[in-house]
Order: structure tokens, then C-alpha cells, then sequence
């Protein structure tokens, strides 16, 4: 279990590097608080096959909404449902509770 997190953990890390030395900064808007922020600074969480999955590295196919890196959004995000409404599927809790986990 131990090794699963830490990997999960370092490709987070992979991708921020990535994305800072791309010359364009993509930016999204975070489905709670509606701010747009660079990519690096947001968690994305797709819809796949009609099943809302977080999407770590940002590679999973379909329809994606995006969260900031902060326990604030992702709490409110889930207490709101924002995520339900960006993607249009249920997302269950435990989701969220990934994400909160894959951010802090
Ligand atoms: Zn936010």
C-alpha cells in the first residue's frame, strides 16, 4: 500500500516539473472557486466510461474538471457536489477523499 502512494506521489511531482518548463502555461478554471490557475497548481478528476476517476497525471481520456490544490476547494467542491455538476456523473465520495490524499 506504502509503495502505491509513493508512487502515485512522485508522478505528481513529475508533472508539476514538467509543466513549469512548457513554454505555455495552460491554464483551467477550478469547478469550486472558479479561479483560473496554471494547470500545476490544479488536480484534475476525468469521467471515463461514465465513472468519475482522479486523474493524477492529467492523462486519462475525457471529459476532465479541474480543482486547486487546496483542502479548502476540495472540501467545498465536495459539499457542493461541483464535481458531479462539472462532469455530469456521480462522484462518489471517496473520490474526493483521493484527491484530498493525492494533494496534501
Ligand atoms: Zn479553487
Amino acid at each position: 500500500m506504502d509503495g502505491v502512494a509513493l508512487s502515485r506521489k512522485s508522478d505528481i511531482t513529475g508533472d508539476i516539473t514538467h509543466l513549469i518548463d512548457e513554454k505555455y502555461v495552460v491554464e483551467r478554471r477550478c469547478v469550486f472557486c472558479r479561479q483560473v490557475r496554471p494547470l500545476a497548481e490544479l488536480v484534475r478528476t476525468a469521467r471515463v466510461k461514465d465513472e468519475a476517476v482522479f486523474d493524477p497525471r492529467g492523462r486519462a481520456q475525457g471529459r476532465g474538471a479541474y480543482i486547486c490544490r487546496d483542502a479548502k476547494c476540495i472540501e467545498g467542491a465536495k459539499r457542493t457536489r461541483a464535481l458531479e455538476r462539472s462532469l455530469k456523473c456521480r462522484v462518489g465520495e471517496d473520490i474526493y477523499n483521493e484527491i484530498l490524499k493525492g494533494v496534501c
